[in-house]
């Protein structure tokens, strides 16, 4: 069994020792199956959530009334323990509206989306997996719990779910969980909007995006996301890229910004309900693209933007096949020999200015220092005092004169 399961084991151990079940559960099971690195580990088990605090001393309620306790093991460590359960209807984030507590792993197996995600694995590496999730794992197969219509009609998500793990595992949805998709599809409009963007960004960065993109136009599936409606050929030139190369959202959203031919920038970020910080930093993205594209990767642009925000904007450009993937060394080249990476690098500050020019604070100063990024960048002078006296009294000339 792998390592990571170890502290796991321990929790399931004492949960047996007073009396309980538990058993491993979800990705975690599926990803060990794959021999894929494993994410967060599940623990479900037969005891209540306060049966499950009072068994240990470090928990924290993260919602105890959807059976959900985290255990925590060390510094490091934690594991959610949850109480077998059947679910209601879906309309936040994580939890179903209301559960109902149920006595059997089973029971708790049966709600779950799809046959891989159903397995459960004891403490010893023993596998429990009723509806057959192994095989279908071994024959790369996305198959439903139970019948698919009736597990969409539940939860609407699960379909939207199913391409998004076709593209994170490379595998394929069965004939009937397609054909379900296919018939079902409007009844993802029901799912609130944050569920949707989750599962999209997952979607676009798994390996298999080609074809997940390419199911999700055919199922009809991208009809019910915000300005996807009319784009099914955009997305199928977008499943053509590398998108999985991208490591940030705002580089993800700034390429589907491009690639989609969005208009309104704005209302399309807005309509996934993106973070503000995702949204500005896409936006930022999209605007240094427009300027390399006129201008190259002038000195000026790598300045203004920085080091980070030059190179994610180049990642988006090289994804879509605009720049070669190389250019991001010249770029660090050119931003390492800049002789100031911002105005706090200047060796004159405010003071200094007031004092060269006799005068009061005012608009002045911002122009100057302005002018004068510019004319160290391109090297006009240079950043010492003596140097900086002189071009400064030069500025303070021609403004007087013009002004
Ligand atoms: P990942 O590695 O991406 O986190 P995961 O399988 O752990 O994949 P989660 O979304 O974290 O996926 O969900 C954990 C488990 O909870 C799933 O494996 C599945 O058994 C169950 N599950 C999650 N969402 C649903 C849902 N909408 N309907 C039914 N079961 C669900
Ligand atoms: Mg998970």
């Amino acid at each position: 069994m792998h390592k990571a399961f170890h502290q796991g084991s321990l929790i399931i151990e004492r949960l047996e020792e007073n009396g309980h079940e538990a058993y491993f559960v979800g990705g975690s099971v599926r990803d060990t199956l794959m021999n894929r690195v494993i994410g967060d580990i599940d623990i479900a088990t037969s005891a209540t959530p306060e049966e499950i605090q009072a068994i240990f001393p470090k928990t924290i309620d993260v919602g105890a009334e959807h059976g959900t306790i985290i255990v925590v093991t060390s510094e490091q460590e934690s594991y959610e323990v949850t109480t077998f359960r059947t679910d209601g209807t879906y309309t936040d984030n994580r939890h179903p509206d209301n559960v109902t507590f149920v006595k059997s792993l089973e029971e708790d197996l049966k709600r779950r989306d799809f046959t891989m995600n159903a397995i459960a694995m004891d403490k010893d590496g023993k596998i429990l997996d009723p509806f057959h999730g192994e095989s279908d794992i071994e024959r790369r197969v996305i198959r439903t719990v139970g019948k698919a219509t009736e597990r969409f009609k539940e939860d609407a998500l699960r379909m939207l779910r199913a391409v998004r793990f076709s593209s994170q595992l490379s595998f394929f949805v069965e004939t009937d969980t397609f054909i379900a998709i296919q018939k079902d599809r409007a009844l993802l409009e029901m799912v609130s909007i944050e569920r949707k963007t989750m599962e999209m960004e997952k979607l676009l960065k798994g390996q298999g995006v080609k074809n997940a993109l390419e199911l999700l136009v055919t199922t009809g599936l991208h009809t019910f996301l915000p300005h996807f409606e009319e784009k099914g050929n955009h997305l199928k030139e977008l499943a053509k890229l590398p998108v999985y190369e991208l490591q940030s959202r705002s580089a993800l959203w700034a390429l589907l910004v491009i690639v989609l031919n969005v208009d309104d920038v704005e209302t399309f970020l807005n309509s996934w309900k993106l973070p503000k910080k995702v949204t500005k930093a896409a936006q930022e993205n999209l605007k240094v693209i427009e300027q390399v594209k006129r201008m190259g990767w002038v000195k000026e642009i790598i300045y203004r933007s920085g080091l980070e925000q030059s190179l994610e904007a180049h990642q988006v450009m090289a994804v879509l096949g605009w720049e070669n993937k190389s250019k991001s060394v010249q770029i660090h080249k050119i931003y390492n020999a800049l002789p100031i990476h911002s105005l706090k690098d200047i060796v004159l500050d405010g003071h200094d200015l007031v004092e060269i020019a006799g005068e009061k604070r005012g608009k002045w100063i911002a122009m100057l220092y302005q002018d004068l990024e510019m004319a160290l960048i391109h090297e006009k002078t240079q950043n010492e005092r003596a140097a900086l006296k002189e071009w400064v009294c030069n500025w303070l000339q021609k403004y007087d004169q013009n002004y």
